[in-house]
């Protein structure tokens, strides 16, 4: 196996890289590293938890290592364009680790937060630029910064800044770049206009192409609890009382979802915070650091917020709601099982959800195992949309009448066991910290799990 020695990066980089505890590159990094260290262009399509940053985060330090001038003022030798600001903090975080042996100067430069540090660390010039689309035209249009030095450039997470609508401040950034550059340019998909804007990027550039959307979602541990759409809070409650469930993200499909959510579980006892984009940056951070340093042991986040965010061992995803978009379930259940870790993801799928849940299936291709919790489940399950609702965009009344935590109706009739589930979604995992494990025995110790408490104890109506 290539090791980062073999990939000839410079000494004081494969320093940092043992101090990170990295010892092999992993398949973007193998891929990537030698096209960019011999200078070419790069069409990534890698989504994060690949890796991805370090595959662009290293070439590029080694290559301003080997051409070191004195910073001119106001510009940038790298920048790299990242769509959400923690994805932004967290790769100005990556640049500063990698290349501390280096004495590189990194700048963070993102929205909901004052310009003034900003300006300041602008005016003396820097090493590596990274910034959200947004903020940084603020700086451009206020001349606090100019791009023509720019040698190294990063487009990272393309679809998603489809999505965000930050196309247009893309090509306005764009138009302000020197012609002649070296440019990255990495999405987890590629959509017809994403093609078409890495075509007007980058020229002629190398392909590397890993992790198919699917893939990830094969390494986590999955299950679908049918429940009735009142009985989540009651729910995600009861599952949150099982320790094991040490650092849990919960997804929301909306802000207030997210806040309602994080109310009832600290009325609860249980410690949460929210993070969406209506929190202020300093809150979204607050809550972000609250979360990697164990104090809160949930975080409630929307899609928006939580893509990118990278969290070492996250033990358990729970989607509260079910996502609209099929992909969004596997970046979600992605930010469990990171670099190479195991995972469980749980979700939560009343019955208007259910046509939502075979989209995934389909897009995974993956079955993903039931546990039944619906006080009366259907006889025969009807998966399609409700009829004159387009089934991608169906607009769900959550709350329904509050119905009572049903009666466990334990594993359904022709469900797979878990041991059937090994070797085909990473073999054995830890007692406790899957839905379910291997053997007779965990799944008793599963079915005790997921008992729900006698009636009247923890919260009951919808959050
Ligand atoms: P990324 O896809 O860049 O968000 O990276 C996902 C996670 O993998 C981060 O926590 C990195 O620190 C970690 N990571 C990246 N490269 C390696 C490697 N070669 N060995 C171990 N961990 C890595």
């Amino acid at each position: 196996m290539t090791s980062f020695a073999d990939l000839g990066l410079a000494e004081s980089i494969l320093r940092a890289l043992r101090e990170e505890g990295y010892s092999t590159p992993t398949p973007i990094q193998a891929q990537s590293i030698p096209v960019l260290l011999q200078g070419r262009d790069l069409l990534g399509i890698a989504q994060t938890g690949t890796g991805k940053t370090a595959a662009f985060a290293l070439p590029i330090l080694h290559l301003m290592a080997q051409t070191r001038r004195p910073l001119a003022p106001k510009q940038a030798r790298a920048l790299v364009l990242a769509p959400t600001r923690e994805l932004a903090v967290q790769i100005g975080d990556s640049f500063k680790a990698y290349g501390r042996g280096q004495g590189v100067s990194v700048a963070v430069v993102v929205g909901g937060v004052s310009m003034g540090p900003q300006i300041k660390a602008l005016a003396r010039g820097v090493d590596v630029l990274v910034a959200t689309p947004g903020r940084l035209i603020d700086h451009l249009d206020n001349g606090h910064v100019r791009l023509e030095g720019a040698q190294f450039v990063v487009l990272d997470e393309a679809d998603h800044m489809l999505d965000l609508g930050f196309i247009v401040p893309i090509r306005k950034i764009m138009a302000k770049l020197p012609k002649k550059r070296h440019s990255l340019f990495f999405s987890a998909t590629m959509p017809r206009e994403i093609a078409t804007l890495a075509s007007e990027f980058l020229h002629d550039p190398a392909q590397v192409s890993v992790t198919p959307v699917a893939t990830t979602a094969e390494r986590v541990e999955q299950q679908a609890m049918m429940v009735d759409a009142g009985a989540k809070g009651a729910i995600l409650i009861e599952l949150l009382r099982n320790e094991a469930w040490a650092r849990t993200i919960v997804f929301t499909r909306t802000k207030r979802g997210a806040d309602r959510v994080s109310k009832a579980l600290a009325q609860a006892g249980v410690p949460a915070a929210a993070i969406h984009g209506n929190k202020s940056q300093n809150q979204r951070q607050a809550a972000l650091d609250g979360f990697k340093a164990g104090r809160t042991r949930v975080l409630v986040a929307t899609d928006i917020a939580a893509r990118g965010i990278d969290v070492s061992n996250v033990t358990h995803v729970v989607n509260f709601e079910l996502p609209d978009v099929p992909e969004s379930y596997v970046h979600r259940i992605g930010r469990t099982a990171r670099a190479g870790a195991e995972g469980a993801a749980v979700s939560l799928v009343d019955n208007d959800e259910r046509h939502l849940l075979r989209a995934i299936e389909k897009l995974t291709r993956q079955e993903i195992p039931r546990i039944e919790r619906r006080a009366n489940p259907p006889a025969v399950e009807n998966d399609r949309a409700p009829p004159g609702r387009p089934a991608q965009r169906q607009q769900r009344g959550r709350g329904g009448q509050p119905q009572r935590a049903g009666q466990n109706q334990g594993q359904r009739q022709g469900q797979r066991p878990p041991q059937q589930r090994e070797g085909q979604g990473g073999g054995a995992r830890a007692e406790g910290r899957g839905p379910g494990g291997p053997g007779a025995a965990a799944q008793a110790a599963k079915r005790r799990r997921f008992r729900p408490r006698p009636q009247g104890e923890g919260a009951r109506a919808s959050t």
